[in-house]
C-alpha cells in the first residue's frame, strides 16, 4: 500500500501519521520526491484501516499495490534510480557502456583491452574472473587471480570494474575488490547470495534469469533492496525460447516494460543475448533506441583465441564504430553517452 501525502506537509505531521500506521503492524518507508512525499507500507497490510488513514488531513490518496515487489516498484519511488559509481552514474540521462572480455585471461590481455576500451569512451571495464560454465570441463576463469588482474587494469586506466560473483562466501572479497558486483543469469534466484549482496555496499548488476519473467526478476531485485542495498542495476541478456539460431532471444520489450514497472536502471547485454559477434552491434543500437540505460558488450583483441565466448566477441575496432552510432542514438533521445 502506498500513501501519497499532500504537497508541502510538515515533517512533524508526517511523523505522527507514520507512528499511527506503525501501530497497525506494518513498516513505513518514507520517500521524498520533488513534488510529493510518499509513505510505503511494507508487510501484511490486510489489517490496515484505510478509512481512518484517508481522513487524515495530510493524506492526498491511498493506492493499493498489487505487485509483490514493493521497493522495486515505481509507485514507491517515482523518480528513476541513479546508481553512482565514483564520478559515474548509471541511470537517468546517461547511457553507460560497459566493455571488456568475457573472461580475464592474462595481465597483458586485460590491461591492453582496458586501455583500448577506455580510449574509445567506455565507462566501465567488465571481465569474468569466475566463470559459471555450462560444462565443468570448460575454462572456469582465473578465480581470485583474475580479480587481482582486473584491479591492475583499473589502476592503469581508472575504469571501474564489473565482475561476476558465484556464491555467497565471495561477497566480502567482491565487496572490497570490484566496483559493480555482477550476478549472472544462473544465479538470479540464488536467494542466499542476493540477501548477502543486499548487505554489501557495492552496486549489484542483476542479470535476468534465462527463463525468468519480469516479475520474478524484480522479485530477485527486491531481495537485494529489502536488505538495504538500494543500488541495483538490471541487465537484460536474452531469454530461452524455441529459437536456436541465436544463443538466446533478446527481449527488447523488457526495457520499456521495466521502465514502466520499476525505477531501477536497466541495461542490455547483446553479446550473451545473441551469441553472434556480427549481431551485437544492431542489437546494441536497438537497445539504446528502446531506452536502455546502458549496454554491456564483450570484446576481445583476438576472438579466435578467446578462452570463452569468442564467437560473440566484438573486435575493438568494431566497437569503436558502434560507439559512434550509440552516441548518435542517445543524443536523439536527449541522453548523453
Ligand atoms: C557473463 O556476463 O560473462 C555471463 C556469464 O553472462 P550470463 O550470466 O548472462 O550468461
Ligand atoms: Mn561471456
Amino acid at each position: 500500500m502506498v500513501i501519497v501525502l499532500k504537497p508541502k506537509c510538515n515533517p512533524e505531521s508526517i511523523e505522527i501519521l507514520s507512528q499511527e500506521i506503525r501501530k497497525m503492524g506494518v513498516r513505513v518507508e518514507k520517500v521524498v520526491g520533488s513534488d510529493y512525499t510518499i509513505l510505503g507500507l511494507l508487510g501484511d497490510t490486510s489489517g490496515i484501516n484505510t478509512e481512518r488513514i484517508a481522513i487524515h488531513p495530510i493524506v492526498h490518496r491511498i493506492m493499493q499495490v498489487e505487485e509483490p515487489y514493493k521497493r522495486a516498484n515505481k509507485l514507491f519511488h517515482p523518480e528513476p534510480t541513479r546508481v553512482h559509481i565514483g564520478d559515474r552514474i548509471i541511470g537517468g540521462d546517461q547511457v553507460a557502456l560497459i566493455a571488456g572480455p568475457c573472461s580475464v585471461e592474462s595481465e597483458e590481455q586485460i590491461v591492453s583491452l582496458a586501455r583500448a576500451v577506455k580510449k574509445m569512451g567506455a565507462g566501465f571495464l567488465r571481465g569474468g574472473a569466475f566463470k559459471p560454465r555450462s560444462s565443468p570441463y570448460s575454462f572456469q576463469g582465473l578465480g581470485f587471480k583474475g580479480l587481482e588482474l582486473l584491479k591492475t587494469a583499473r589502476a592503469e586506466t581508472g575504469l571501474p570494474i564489473v565482475s561476476e560473483i558465484l556464491s555467497e562466501d565471495m561477497v566480502e572479497r567482491f565487496n572490497e575488490d570490484v566496483d559493480i558486483i555482477q550476478v549472472g543469469t544462473r544465479n538470479m534466484q540464488n536467494f542466499m547470495l542476493l540477501r548477502e549482496l543486499g548487505r554489501a555496499n557495492k552496486p549489484v548488476l542483476l542479470k535476468r534469469g534465462i527463463a525468468a519473467t519480469l516479475e520474478e526478476w524484480l522479485m530477485s531485485a527486491e531481495y537485494i533492496l529489502a536488505e538495504g542495498n538500494p543500488n541495483v542495476i538490471l541487465c537484460e541478456r536474452g531469454i530461452r525460447t524455441f529459437e536456436r539460431y541465436t544463443r538466446n532471444t533478446l527481449d527488447l520489450s523488457a526495457i520499456p516494460s521495466i521502465k514502466h514497472m520499476s525505477h531501477l536502471p536497466v541495461i542490455v547485454d547483446p553479446s550473451h543475448a545473441t551469441g553472434i559477434a556480427w549481431m551485437v552491434a544492431p542489437m546494441a543500437r536497438a537497445a539504446v533506441a528502446a531506452g536502455a540505460d546502458g549496454v554491456m558488450i564483450e570484446v576481445h583483441d583476438n576472438p579466435d583465441k578467446a578462452l570463452s565466448d569468442g564467437q560473440q566477441a566484438m573486435k575493438t575496432q568494431e566497437l569503436e564504430r558502434l560507439i559512434g552510432d550509440l552516441q548518435t542514438i542517445a543524443a536523439i533521445l536527449g541522453r548523453s553517452m
